[in-house]
């Protein structure tokens, strides 16, 4: 019996392009160990409620980032909160701006279906003036050398959403570039 010649890589995105190739390719870690990976793909239809979060997802489809206020505490959630999460209120819908800052940041060498395709990725937390919490997106149209503390952002969103975080994402925001304006 002939013997399957498998492609060898230490790189994701290598191994990615053998799988979709042959279905099937060796992964070689930093200690050397071959490891053999194959695709087996699955699907499930899944029928999920947003519930109370649904302006949320709402908003990215017209181009809006919504935050969620407290009252009593006057404590602004960029990841929206139904209740408050210190004193338990049902917190209000506030419009948050476009523009933001990274609070920090990570380089994603694997990842999550949805973002396979990206690999590798930034994904950083950002902050916004009149907001007390953070909200996590991906950073994208920027290296991770040109990423710092602080750094000026605002919000892109997918032209045609699917209703989920990923429609929105975060590019430079004091670059005039076509490639940062293209979406
Ligand atoms: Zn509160």
């Amino acid at each position: 019996m002939a013997e399957r010649k498998l492609f060898k890589s230490s790189k994701f995105q290598e191994v990615n392009a053998a799988i979709k190739k042959d279905g099937a390719a060796i992964f070689v870690d930093k200690e050397g160990h071959e490891n053999l990976i194959i695709d087996n793909p699955y699907a499930i239809r899944y029928i999920h409620s947003y519930a109370e979060d649904s302006p949320f997802f709402l908003g990215l489809a017209q181009g809006k980032l919504l935050g969620t206020k407290c009252g009593p505490c006057n404590y602004v959630f960029a990841t929206p909160r139904g209740n408050c999460q210190f004193c338990g209120e049902p917190t209000t819908w506030v419009d948050l701006p476009l523009r933001g800052r990274v609070h920090t940041w990570t380089t994603c060498h694997f990842g999550g279906e949805a973002f396979l395709k990206e690999t590798p990725y930034n994904l950083a937390m950002i902050e916004f003036d009149g907001a007390n919490s953070v909200l996590l997106a991906r950073l994208k149209d920027c290296k991770e050398e040109e990423i710092y503390v602080g750094m000026p952002v605002e919000a892109r969103f997918n032209p045609k959403p699917q209703y989920s975080i990923t429609d929105v994402w975060f590019v430079p925001a004091d670059t005039d570039s076509p490639k940062a304006r293209r979406k």
